[in-house]
């Protein structure tokens, strides 16, 4: 191993770079998670939670990554048989169906060609359809990590509601919560899905489901096979801040500083924040002459960009070129775009120069790795970030 000097760069889009702040308030001691400091902790932080997913619903937290929250949100809501809706929106879609078949739902799956969010006007055609009200939930991935889109929630919500069907909504925001605007109560979701190593700039661990009474009352109902995910333990024990089995402690001590921080920065900054640098992605993308994934300029993502490199290159090769020379990681294609994107994150814990940084580390990278491009591209997101900090003190004087 050579050495390295300076800090590596984690430019995937999750896990994403854990705070300073955030990595010292996790290095305490470990405490009685059924002592009187620990009641107090889990009521501090379940508290805090629903501020971020903007809902006055409770909020269940797991010791688990994000894909035990997606098997939560099912089990806790659905019976064996039951008919689920679902949009290939990418990898992660993907992933989400292929586990609710092997729980034994039965999925419909609709296509995308990978760049564009769900199409609320095909589901609310399908629903509609559907005149035996027989599925019992459609499922969306917020923001498609593996693609760099953002699906509309609110017009999903509209579909449902235009189409008169009573299916329940859940939706995953593992990429996108603490980085993307996105209302819980306000959009009519009823499971909410998300994870610690992205937007909330935690490391690995915990992952989270915000459920609506109506979930809940589903939940009564529901037959599939749950208990360490059952969510009525959880939310008994969790009225006084406990647990029904050992909880993350000190995941818990960096969730109560990671939430100070984007109580402290203000959620509407926090977004304003990401849509800037991914803007700013966008046009050095642009200015490399590259493509950028996502095909549907209203569903760009905030918190990743996923870049096409050209035919007859590899994507992945960039990828290891930029590691070697440049200790930056960058997220890899997966599934069907595997070695043809390659996905640059800039959410979480992140800066202009973090993201001029990060640009450098890439148009360095496309030379080295001998992909067709214009230099210029750094420039041109130095040049947007400049304006927007011009335009902002125009503002304020
Ligand atoms: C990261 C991610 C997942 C998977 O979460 P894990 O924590 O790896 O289990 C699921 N969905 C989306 C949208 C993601 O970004």
């Amino acid at each position: 191993m050579t050495h390295r000097a300076g800090r590596h760069f984690l430019q995937i889009p999750g896990p994403t770079t854990v705070p300073d702040r955030v990595l010292r308030a996790i290095d305490m001691p470990v405490i009685d998670h059924r002592g009187p400091e620990f009641g107090r902790l889990g009521l501090e932080v379940l508290e805090g939670l629903q501020r971020v997913f903007q809902t006055r619903q409770p909020v269940v937290i797991y010791p688990a990554s994000g894909t035990g929250a997606w098997e939560a949100a099912l089990v806790n809501t659905l019976s064996p048989g039951d008919q689920v809706l679902m949009f290939e929106t990418g990898h992660f879609a993907t992933l989400w169906q292929k586990m609710a078949t092997r729980l034994g739902l039965q999925t419909e799956f609709i296509p995308t060609d990978w760049r564009r969010g769900a199409d609320a006007g095909v589901l609310e055609a399908r629903l509609r359809d559907d005149k035996a009200r027989a599925i019992r939930a459609v499922c969306v991935v917020h923001n498609e990590t593996s693609t760099g889109v953002t699906s509309r929630i609110p017009l999903i919500r509209k579909a449902i509601d235009a189409a008169g069907h009573p299916a329940l909504l859940l939706v995953d925001t593992i990429s996108s919560l603490g980085s993307i605007d996105y209302r819980h109560d306000e959009w009519g979701v009823d499971v909410t899905v998300a994870g610690s190593q992205k937007g909330l700039m935690l490391p690995p661990g915990l992952s989270f489901n915000a459920p609506s009474e109506k979930a809940r009352a589903a939940s009564k109902q529901a037959k599939l096979a749950r208990s360490y995910w059952s969510w009525d333990e959880m939310l008994a024990a969790n009225k006084s801040g406990y647990f029904p089995y050992t909880p993350a402690t000190n995941l818990l001590y960096g969730l109560r500083e990671a939430l100070a921080m984007l109580q402290e920065e203000g959620l509407p900054n926090v977004f304003a924040r990401h849509e800037r640098h991914a803007e700013a992605t966008r046009r050095a993308v642009r200015a490399w002459g590259l493509e950028i994934l996502c095909a549907v300029p209203e569903e760009y993502s905030s918190s990743l960009t996923a870049i096409m490199v050209p035919a007859g290159h590899d994507a992945d090769h960039l990828r290891k070129v930029v590691l070697e020379a440049c200790d930056m990681s960058l997220g890899t294609g997966l599934g069907k775009v595997a070695g043809k994107v390659f996905r640059i994150g800039h959410l979480g814990d992140f800066n202009d120069l973090t993201l001029v940084g990060t640009l450098a580390g890439v148009e360095m990278g496309l030379a080295l790795a001998g992909i067709p491009h214009q230099a210029g591209g750094v420039n041109a997101a130095m040049q947007f970030l400049t304006e927007r900090h011009q335009t902002r003190a125009r503002a304020a004087a």
